[in-house]
């Protein structure tokens, strides 16, 4: 079986199209503060790569960095400072944090209307609750994904491979929506491979480079890649050992140029929304 690439390129300039128009039509430019409390080379690649982003896009981009030996109240001082001030279109705050500090006990810091990444307590409850706000940007990016290449969710049996508060459970409660019937597997899933194999789509988002081979996808099966490990030769490589994977999926999306170039984005799309919704 020939196994099509879902490329997330296209998508990607389609939305950055139209926010690029959004954002001049905003008069001055929709403001992102990103939060960075962390000396990691892989998070300051990605920083580097969303401030370009935004430049390209007429969108201003404030990083500001707090040190990797920053406290849970310093960084929710500086996320409650930006989420009062109304130069601030949106906040992000980048991950991984200092040893030490929880996600969820500082996001509830960023104010909802400013939550452009969907990470606090809020915005997530919003989205269990099927009530609008910021969706976590990885994640809705997977179902747009999915949506451009026409493969339908109703009724179809999706295994998300991750759990985190970030990319797998907001993914499985978009995919519910969407009316999918949704497994979320994890590091303790007994079986993963009975439970993938019998999945017509699915998603890996664990974090773990070559997770997930031939033996745990069905033939014919939609595979979307999330992963984004670094490989030895100081590339990306994803979850899915695409090798194996190929000639029995009916699809896979590649790293990079998959879910990537997407969930930057709809980031960037968020940023001009909060900034219209803000003026
Ligand atoms: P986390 O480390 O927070 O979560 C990883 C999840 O995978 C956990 O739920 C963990 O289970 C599960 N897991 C780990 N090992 C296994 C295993 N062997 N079998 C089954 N499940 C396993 O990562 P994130 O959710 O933040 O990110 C996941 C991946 O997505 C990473 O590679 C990250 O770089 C990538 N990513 C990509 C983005 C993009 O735009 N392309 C954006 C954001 C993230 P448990 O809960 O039991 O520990």
């Amino acid at each position: 079986m020939d196994t099509a690439s879902l490329s997330g390129k296209e998508l990607a300039a389609a939305i950055n199209a139209d926010t690029k128009q959004r954002a001049a039509a905003a008069g001055t430019a929709p403001r992102l503060a990103l939060v960075v409390a962390n000396d990691d080379p892989a998070s300051a690649w990605y920083v580097n790569s969303l401030r370009k982003a935004a430049e390209r896009l007429g969108i201003a981009c404030d990083r500001i960095d707090l040190g990797a030996d920053a406290s849970a109240e310093q960084i929710r001082a500086e996320l409650s400072a930006r989420s009062a001030d109304a130069a601030v279109d949106a906040i992000m705050l980048q991950t991984p944090l200092p040893a030490g500090v929880v996600l969820d006990d500082v996001s509830s810091a960023i104010v909802a209307t400013k939550d452009v990444d969907g990470v606090s307590p809020l915005s997530l409850g919003l989205l269990a609750s099927g009530l609008p706000g910021f969706v976590p940007a990885t994640s809705e990016a997977v179902v747009e994904l999915l949506k451009h290449h026409e493969i339908p969710l109703r009724g179809r049996h999706v295994a998300v491979v991750g759990r985190s508060n970030i990319v797998g459970k907001p993914l499985a409660q978009l995919l519910l929506a969407a009316d999918a019937t949704v497994t979320v597997c994890h590091s303790r899933t007994a079986d993963l491979a009975a439970i993938t194999s019998g999945a017509e789509i699915v998603v890996a988002a664990a974090g773990r480079a070559g997770l997930l081979t031939g033996k745990h996808i069905a033939d014919g099966a939609i595979v979307i890649d999330v992963g984004t490990n670094e490989s030895p030769d100081g590339g990306i490589v994803g979850d899915v050992d695409a090798a194996s994977v190929t000639g029995r999926a009916a699809a896979l999306s590649p790293v990079p140029g998959g879910v990537g170039p997407v969930t930057t984005a709809l980031l960037m799309r968020h940023v001009v929304t909060a900034a219209e919704q803000s003026r």
